[in-house]
């Protein structure tokens, strides 16, 4: 069962929002498609632990403080007799590995080896379990999880699994773990009640009210509505439909993510909205949200 869900992260957030509503330089674009690549990779490991596994908890996105030291969990496996780390890398292509790097073949461009990252977190959040007063083994690892990743390197790794290895690796942890019980889900609660939320640390453009596009998007296909149809906004492009109460709402939790700083007015909201939704209707939500004064 999944015990944490992933949510989208703030930075991934920000940045959708900023492709659709502002220009992004082309330094900015690619780091937004590396955020999209990340996240998809993440989300695609849930899946296949929800698909596989029996007797777990997943907790996903787990930022933690110890020391003062943040660092940051992919996704944690809790069993009954281990914790499994799970740094999740959807690198596409053929890569290199060497001690301190990973380097893209084609291109010659360079990446911290994530084994680096792993150690480091692997150390940090085996001080926070002693905190705790937590003694279940740790084992972590690194999953590559495209399945278009080749890795050159010496030999195996033990903390390296590629997609072809994925489903032997589940094998063995469900042949080794025993059913759940109350210790487990208290564990799992307590390690969850030290995730910190969102890192602090974001490499975000600079961006502010004025200069970002006004208007109501579809979440799926990202093209602006030119017109409502009732009390639905239906996509002229891809035919998503929703209705025009759920669309500002979520236009206004854009408008807080992006603009934490700024009341969302009934006005403000209108002009957001770049005048799709009525003044009434926008106050109604507000209301709702109690983000009216
Ligand atoms: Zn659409």
């Amino acid at each position: 069962m999944i015990d944490k869900k992933r949510e989208k992260p703030h930075a991934l957030c920000v940045m959708e929002s900023l492709s659709i509503r502002g220009a992004l330089s082309s330094k900015e674009r690619l780091y937004y498609s590396h955020l999209v690549k990340g996240y998809e990779g993440e989300y695609f490991f849930d899946v296949l632990v929800e698909k596989t596994l029996k007797e777990y908890i997943l907790l996903c996105d787990l930022v933690f403080k110890v020391n003062g030291t943040i660092f940051q969990i992919d996704s944690l496996v809790v069993t009954n007799n281990k914790l499994y780390v799970y740094e999740v890398k959807n690198y596409e292509g053929e890569y290199q590995m060497n001690q301190s790097s990973l380097i893209r073949c084609a291109v010659g461009t360079e990446v911290l080896n994530p084994l680096i990252q792993l150690q480091r977190s692997t150390i940090l959040f085996k001080q926070l379990l002693a905190q705790m007063n937590i003694k279940t083994p740790l084992e972590s690892y690194i999953v590559y999880i495209n399945q278009n990743f080749t890795l050159y390197q010496a030999g195996p790794h033990p903390q390296i699994i590629l997609y072809s290895q994925l489903s032997t690796h589940f094998k063995s942890i469900t042949e080794s773990s025993k059913p759940l019980n109350e210790g487990c889900l208290s564990m799992s609660k307590l390690i969850t009640s030290k995730n910190i939320g969102d890192s602090p640390y974001q490499d975000l453009p600079d961006y502010g009210y004025k200069t970002l596009k006004k208007g109501i998007y579809c979440p799926e296909c990202f093209t602006f509505f030119n017109q409502l149809k009732g009390r639905m906004c239906i996509c002229s492009k891809c035919g998503y439909r929703e209705t025009a109460y759920a669309n500002v709402h979520r236009h206004v939790m854009e408008f807080n993510k992006m603009l934490p700083d700024i009341r969302p007015s009934t006005k403000t909201i209108f002009d957001w909205c770049n005048g799709m939704h009525s003044m009434y209707r926008i106050r109604s939500v507000l209301r709702n949200e109690q983000t009216i004064e």
